[in-house]
């Protein structure tokens, strides 16, 4: 049963779920505005006093006014309900759900509650499951415990692509503190305990990061297969960067389309030119492969953990958008009706100059297994 936040209702006895999540296992009622299957299940850990950091997006960030149960989280709001509600509606409509997550958050408790709903999810449920970690609060041996215990993939939430804007935003701010050399050593654990293509990161576009930033990060999490999940950035009223504006759609697009490329083409750094400050320029490819990869609209998915068919399992509709917004990514393959939307906000005319010149060789990596 669904119910109002009250004081005191805590993890792990307590989560939050998505919007998204709570239609799928019928806590409420609601429809998306377009008809697609749905089962990727979103759970965030639940702490009345909140995440301790205080991250300048986020809206979970602990100087953002308002307690931390009214707090929005990718701008929607994540009804609280019973961990034993909800492990027993998973149970229900297991056949439904493509993949499960628990986001934890920077708290003291986190890293054990996390492992005691993990526990309480396989005792019930199969369904894969990903843990969205916070950093601060892990070790090797915890990354290893939770695969142990049954989660199957781990994400990153990097957030910010550089070194400089990840000070700026996470660690010099009021209570700020995360490190970006801890984030990367979860990186690299998480990557030797879990194996390729089971480690993500979650990218940000739109906090202040060049094109250019952004590529040199797909490539280096792609030679060490590990995906880059892209996220766009969509501004939390009253977080300190609540009036900062978004990534406009045609450079969003053309990130979509790159990030493609690098992981699924093979793509380096020597396939894209950028200006000075770093805007991408142009890609240096044929035109028709470029042309293939958008007509398939894969470009242009949500990105997110698999499901065990090894098609997105983890698709949160309207995480980078709201519904009265267009798609940035989507949760389906787009229509040929999307696709005309996507070409005229992708203008590749313009980054893909005639007659287009054909990529130098190099070595292509492994395709992630879902792409291949
Ligand atoms: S992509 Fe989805 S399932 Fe995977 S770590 Fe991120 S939120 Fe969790």
């Amino acid at each position: 049963m669904l119910r109002t936040a009250p004081e005191r209702f805590e993890s792990p006895e307590w989560v939050r779920i998505s919007m998204a999540s709570a239609i799928v296992l019928r806590f409420r009622s609601g429809r998306f505005s377009r008809d697609f299957p749905f089962g990727g299940i979103n759970l965030l850990l639940q702490y009345e006093d909140g995440c301790r950091s205080d991250c300048a997006y986020c809206g979970l960030a602990r100087t953002r006014p308002g307690t931390y149960t009214e707090k929005s989280f990718i701008r929607v709001d994540w009804p609280l309900v019973s961990t034993d509600d909800l492990v027993e509606r998973m149970a229900r409509y297991e056949s439904a759900l493509t993949r499960l997550c628990i986001s934890m958050v920077t708290h003291g408790r986190a890293y054990a509650d996390t492992c005691e709903i993990i526990r309480r999810i396989r005792r019930r449920v199969q369904t894969p499951l990903s843990v969205l970690v916070a950093p601060p609060t892990l070790t090797r041996e915890r990354l290893q415990h939770f695969k142990d215990l049954g989660a199957d993939m781990i994400g990153v939430g990097l957030d910010a692509v550089t070194e400089s804007l990840f000070r700026r935003l996470r660690t010099d701010v009021p209570a700020g503190g995360l490190r970006w050399s801890n984030y990367w050593q979860v990186i690299s654990w998480g990557r030797e305990v879990f194996g390729p293509w089971k480690v993500n990161c979650h990218t940000l576009v739109g906090l202040g990061e060049s094109d250019r930033d952004l590529v040199e990060l797909f490539v280096r999490l792609r030679d060490r297969q590990i995906y880059a999940y892209l996220f766009s950035f969509n501004p939390e009223p009253d977080s300190r960067m609540g009036l900062h504006p978004k990534a406009p759609l045609t450079r969003w697009r053309r990130i979509q389309l790159v990030k493609f490329l690098v992981e699924t083409e093979g793509f380096g750094m020597e396939h894209f030119r950028f200006h000075e400050d770093g805007t991408l320029a142009a890609i240096a490819a044929p035109r028709a492969l470029v042309e293939q990869a958008v007509s398939s609209g894969l470009p242009f998915l949500t990105n997110g953990c698999p499901g065990a068919d090894g098609r997105p399992g983890c698709t949160r509709p309207y995480g980078s958008y709201r519904p009265s917004e267009p798609f940035r990514d989507y949760p389906f393959v787009p229509t040929p009706e999307d696709l005309q939307v996507i070409r005229a906000q992708l203008a590749l005319d313009e980054i893909l100059p005639s007659p287009a010149t054909t990529p130098a060789g190099g070595p292509v990596p492994s395709r992630p297994p879902e792409l291949g």
